[in-house]
């Protein structure tokens, strides 16, 4: 927020009634400055305070979202640097481009890897979410028809692009619902596509010379006309430059609190290389600067496997652990006489643990106990993984109804507990693992309840 807690204080009614849920104007005010709380808990403030304030408490990169369900793409919403300084909050979405004069077996491939290239990672779905829909021929019935194809088909949220207003109207007007994102507003159209955008409520991309001048006269121009959700793609394709422009961007919205370029932008990885390993690359660099829609040629899970880790590596709070949700997770298909394990749920334990087990082809009922993402030692050490929070959490979660046997094997990390979860189970033995999970594959092939 760019105003102090004292110049919000002018602007509120100072009657100190205590309804917003704080004692004092000045304590709400103060609150506001920080951050923590919201204008609307105010009932009295007057409306010119309410635009003054609202302004000026607007995120630094306006937030938006593209298409709609479940690949819709939030993006924007930024408010430090580096990650390091708090956490970054929406990570970019991918796209490949699709265009129009790609025959049907192309772009049906491209579909059907759109939906291959989807894994699953501490619980989480990796996977790109949307298709630039590319006009190369200057029909709108094709592309409109293209467009159709590739949502219906997919699902996926779309950028709908060309350069000819009226190609991207008919598509626009079709497909509106979805939520695509319009590509791209020039000095050349950026009237009519200003109000194109407007008619059907989608957001929009501005493209310009390569300057950030023109791209700020393109935002000037469109926020002018009432337009809120716009992605800024600066129209430099060479690696260097455009890095330049995302650090800039990103500085003068965040440190300069300068609106024209407070938005989310767009990276055409596709158009900055010759192939796919540099466009790979290209993408990399600006997932970690500061892209917040990358678009690649195709969707190849080699090329994209190590971006989305890039992407769930940087996107998740370093001020939290990852982890792993607490049940039970049968692996290879485990029956009642399958070994029982149990480890916590930090997430890097859970898929180390649950990859070993998986690799040894031994079907196996693995207990993930809640830790609050501490690793065993770690969790051991503060009180987390005893033998009686153990012992609770498996006479809860169910496993006792899945298993005739009564066995449960626990981390090597955590044998001091045995004794404890023994009492604690009642009737059950408590075998002691190995410590490194990779020599779990070899502990299981001579397990026996
Ligand atoms: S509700 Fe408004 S007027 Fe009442 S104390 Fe809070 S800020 Fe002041």
């Amino acid at each position: 927020m760019g105003l102090t807690g004292i110049q919000i204080f002018k602007l509120l009614p100072k009657t100190n009634c205590g309804e917003c849920g704080v004692p004092t104007c000045l304590a709400f005010a103060m609150n506001l400055a920080g951050g923590k709380a919201e204008l609307e808990k105010c009932p009295y403030v007057s409306e010119e305070a309410k635009e003054k304030l609202s302004a000026e408490s607007a995120p630094p990169i306006r937030p938006l979202t593209i298409g709609v369900g479940d690949y819709a793409v939030k993006v924007g919403g930024e408010t430090v640097l580096f990650r390091h300084e708090k956490t970054f909050v929406n990570p970019p979405g991918f796209a490949a481009v699709v265009s129009t004069d790609e025959d049907d077996a192309s772009v049906s491939g491209k579909m059907d890897r759109f939906k291959a290239c989807q894994y699953d990672r501490v619980g989480l779905t990796l996977r790109a979410e949307m298709f630039v829909v590319q006009d190369n021929s200057g029909d709108a019935a094709k592309f409109t028809a293209l467009a159709k194809k590739i949502s219906d088909g997919t699902g996926a949220s779309l950028i709908l692009k060309s350069d000819k207003v009226d190609v991207l109207k008919a598509a626009a007007m079709d497909l509106k619902d979805k939520k695509p994102l319009l590509y791209a507003a020039t000095p050349a159209n950026v009237d009519a596509l200003g109000e194109l955008a407007k008619e059907v409520a989608c957001p929009l991309a501005v493209k310009g010379d390569g300057s950030l001048d023109s791209v700020i006269a393109l935002t000037e121009k469109l926020t002018g006309m009432g337009l809120k959700d716009l992605v800024i793609d600066t129209g430099n394709r060479e690696l260097k430059k455009v890095f330049e422009d995302q650090v800039l961007i990103r500085r003068a919205a965040l440190k300069d609190k300068f609106r024209p370029l407070g938005f989310p932008t767009i990276v055409m990885a596709n158009e900055m290389a010759s192939n796919l390993m540099e466009e790979t690359i290209v993408a990399a660099t600006f997932v970690a600067k500061y892209g917040a829609l990358i678009a690649m040629s195709d969707f190849q899970p080699h090329a994209l496997f190590p971006l989305f880790l890039e992407r769930l590596n940087i996107y998740t709070d370093p001020q939290r652990p990852m982890t792993a949700e607490q049940g039970i997770y049968p692996i290879n298909n485990p029956d009642e006489n399958s070994p029982v394990l149990v480890t916590c749920n930090f997430s890097l334990t859970y898929f180390i643990v649950s990859g070993e087990i998986e690799s040894s082809r031994i079907p196996s009922w693995l207990c993930v106990q809640d830790t609050e993402g501490l690793s065993v030692m770690t969790a051991w050490a503060a009180g987390k993984f005893s033998g009686e929070s153990v012992g609770t959490f498996i006479n809860k979660c169910g496993i006792k109804d899945k298993v005739k046997h009564k066995t449960v094997v626990i981390p090597g990390y955590a044998a001091g507990i045995s004794g404890e979860l023994e009492e604690e189970l009642g009737g059950w033995t408590v075998t002691v693992g190995p410590r490194e999970a990779s020599q779990i594959p070899k502990f299981l092939k001579v397990w026996k309840a």
